[in-house]
């Protein structure tokens, strides 16, 4: 059953990742029905909010001659582009409008530096800048994370594995995320996973009692 040491981070479940955004997840928008009803089984959930400056490293249009989808090397390593998205403060960076979680105590705003991409909750895509995310949910006393948002093989990926390897056990709920899914990065994301002992679930777990 879940309790006060259980949380839910919703994971960018925003417009410019939902059909009709900039950078659209396809079939994104589904999951905030499902994100929803979940969400009202926890006490503790934290959201999250890709919020990046203009002119953002990870933007493709930041890189004369490069297109959105290739990969440049980064300071940190690989680095994809993407189109221009979730810039701070426009209605791409807002969140569903349908996204309804009145509960939810935190919104953790990622990507914010310039130079540095983050797809993670947890640190930033060097992998050692933290989001403060970590501090946050010890001194909450908060020890098994489950993940639901966009985009599975993204963002739920590196904020999973990132969990894991701060010792939270850790739960995808997989109904429940959409994928981008580019270059096999789907079904590397399942064999991250299953390496790090991340638990993949459905919704369907915690309409049964059986969650987790
Ligand atoms: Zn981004």
């Amino acid at each position: 059953m879940l309790g006060d040491n259980d949380v839910l981070i919703v994971v960018d479940v925003q417009n410019d990742f939902c059909p009709g955004g900039a950078l659209a997840v396809p079939r994104g928008d589904e999951v905030v029905p499902l994100v929803n009803r979940l969400a009202a089984r926890f006490r503790n959930v934290v959201l999250t909010q890709d919020w990046h400056p203009r002119g953002h490293l990870s933007f493709a249009s930041s890189h004369p001659g490069k297109r959105p989808y290739e990969t440049i090397a980064a300071p940190y390593g690989a680095q994809v582009l993407w189109p221009d998205h979730c810039v701070q403060a426009t209605p791409g960076a807002a969140f569903h409008p349908a996204l309804d979680i009145p509960q939810a105590a935190l919104v953790v705003r990622k990507g914010f530096h310039r130079d540095i991409d983050s797809y993670s909750a947890f640190y930033e895509n060097d992998r050692t800048t933290p989001t403060g995310l970590v501090g946050y949910l010890r001194e909450r006393g908060l020890s098994r994370v489950f993940l639901a948002g966009l985009a599975f093989d993204f963002c739920v990926r590196y904020s999973a594995e990132d969990a894991r390897r701060e010792g939270f056990a850790v739960f995808v709920v997989e109904d429940a995320c959409r994928s981008i899914d580019i270059e096999g990065s789907v079904a590397a994301t399942r064999a991250s996973f299953a390496a790090a002992g991340i638990t993949c679930l459905s919704t369907r777990d915690f309409a049964a009692g059986a969650d987790g």
